[in-house]
């Protein structure tokens, strides 16, 4: 631990809020901040784990009036000693105490520094370090839920038991070649088959999930369409108004970009093409569904809103030719007024559930949401057991692990000498490792860390 110099950095966030957290870690940081700090209690002195309140002074000013916190090494966040000045929340303020302690000789920390220091420390392993960032930037309640899964060590669990499995038939192939007249490999073959058809399977479960897994993080790309007047944006009108503080406050989903965020229930969905839904009313109507049509096949999800006030027309028989193979809800909407189109005559025509609608006064607007979680997560919400895979690096080295797991299997078939199979156990090893951080460069280190922010 004491290659690592003390760092710095202001780790609440750069706008003005009611307190500021300014956190040092490293062998001296409680002495270096105690030189800057005047309280009841020399911090040198304290307990770990305790509170001080004092001032942070710096050439015989104050600065401002604080509370520090020391925790002493190793139960810390990066295992390392760690004092926490907790102030003000203005910007000049923490600024002030920063440069301060950097003052002391303290180096201001790079982008996810604390956390790279745990995972080095040891105390979380990669996949748990990489969950801290999707805990920080996560969209919905269900992208929360599962990174704090990942991040309790779900998902290290799970590849460590898969290692340990490999790892244990790699030992007994070496041990038999090495002393084969006391360990047969008589047989062998067959129940090593049994299991690398096991772990092929609990591996492809994982690489399945990362379909679900990037729609928990990123949502569901949703597409509206319907013909012009149909009620697609009052349908959006409905649903960004739901929860619109929650809305608004996402970072980049704001309304003059092309996609736009909404949340149902904890669910995501990223409506694509919002500025022509919004904008139908200026469009000529056959650019308009056109427009829409060319979103079909990015999309996740379709919701087809169809006027149900009139009859199906002709633009409606487009878009249900278009819509054939994609996840379809139908919201048969003006539910309000009278019914022109029944809820057989769609079902006749579209696969996916028909729901009675009315973007005028929300009605359907439950059964929607119900459907979404159905349709997509299967009531996921409620099992917080399930490992998705969100990471892309993550699914890189599944799918490498599950290739050499096939290639185990197919030396098997082939009665391939044991020194083969091993070979292969070993890489899918090493591809499992690569999630937990086993065995990674520091090149990539570096660029997985370098996408924190600064301060974590
Ligand atoms: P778009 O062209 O598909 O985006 O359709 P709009 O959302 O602009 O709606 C067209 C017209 O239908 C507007 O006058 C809306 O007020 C009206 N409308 C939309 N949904 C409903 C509904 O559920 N009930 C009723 N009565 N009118 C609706």
């Amino acid at each position: 631990m004491s290659e690592f110099d003390t760092i710095c950095a202001i780790a609440s966030a750069m706008t003005n809020s009611g307190i500021g957290i300014i956190r040092v870690s490293g062998e001296d940081a409680i002495e270096k901040v105690d030189n800057i700090f005047q309280g009841k209690n020399k911090l040198t002195e304290m307990d770990s784990h305790t509170v001080s309140y004092g001032h942070i002074v710096l050439d015989n000013k104050i600065i401002d009036e604080v509370m520090v916190l020391v925790l002493r090494a190793p139960r810390t966040y990066t295992r390392e000693n760690t004092v926490e000045i907790d102030c003000h929340g203005g910007i000049i303020v923490m600024q002030q105490i920063l440069k301060a302690v950097i003052a002391q000789g303290v180096r201001p920390a790079e982008p996810g520094e604390f956390t790279k220091r745990a995972f080095l420390n040891g105390r979380i392993d990669l996949s748990q370090a990489e969950s801290v960032m999707d805990i920080i930037d996560s969209k919905s309640a269900l992208a929360l839920e599962n990174s704090k899964n990942q991040l309790f060590g779900l998902l290290s669990k799970k590849i460590k038991e898969m290692r340990a499995s490999i790892i244990y038939e790699i030992a007994f192939i070496e041990s038999a070649l090495d002393d084969p007249e006391h360990i047969s490999l008589d047989g062998y073959e067959e129940k090593l088959r049994h299991k690398v058809i096991s772990l092929e399977n609990d591996i492809n479960r994982m690489i399945q999930s990362a379909d679900n897994g990037s729609m928990i993080k990123d949502g569901i790309k949703t597409s509206i369409i319907g013909k012009p007047n149909a009620g697609k944006s009052s349908l959006l009108n409905l649903l960004s108004k739901k929860e619109r503080a929650i809305v608004t406050d996402i970072a980049g989903t704001t309304r003059d970009t092309l996609e736009e965020q909404i949340m149902l229930n904890g669910i995501s969905l990223v409506i694509m093409d919002t500025a022509g839904i919004r904008q139908t009313d200026d469009v000529v109507e056959a650019i308009g569904v056109q427009k829409a049509i060319d979103t079909i096949d990015d999309a996740d999800l379709i919701l087809y809103v169809v006027d149900g006030s009139t009859d199906l027309d002709e633009n409606d028989h487009q878009i249900i030719d278009k819509i054939k193979d994609s996840n379809v809800i139908v919201l048969l909407n003006k539910s309000d007024l009278n019914s022109k189109v029944s809820e057989d005559e769609i079902s006749n025509l579209v696969n996916g559930p028909v729901i009675t609608f009315s973007a005028k006064n929300g009605d359907g607007l439950d059964i929607l949401e119900d459907k979404i979680d159905e349709m997509f997560f299967s009531g996921i919400l409620s099992d917080d057991h399930e490992i998705y895979i969100t990471n892309a690096r993550h699914l890189n080295a599944l799918t490498n692990a599950y290739n050499s797991m096939k290639n185990v299997e197919q030396s098997i078939d082939m009665c391939m000498p044991e020194d083969f199979l091993s070979i292969d156990l070993m890489e899918a090893y090493s591809q499992l490792g690569y999630i937990i951080g086993e065995s990674i460069d520091d090149d990539l280190m570096d660029e997985i860390f370098s996408k924190f922010c600064t301060g974590k």
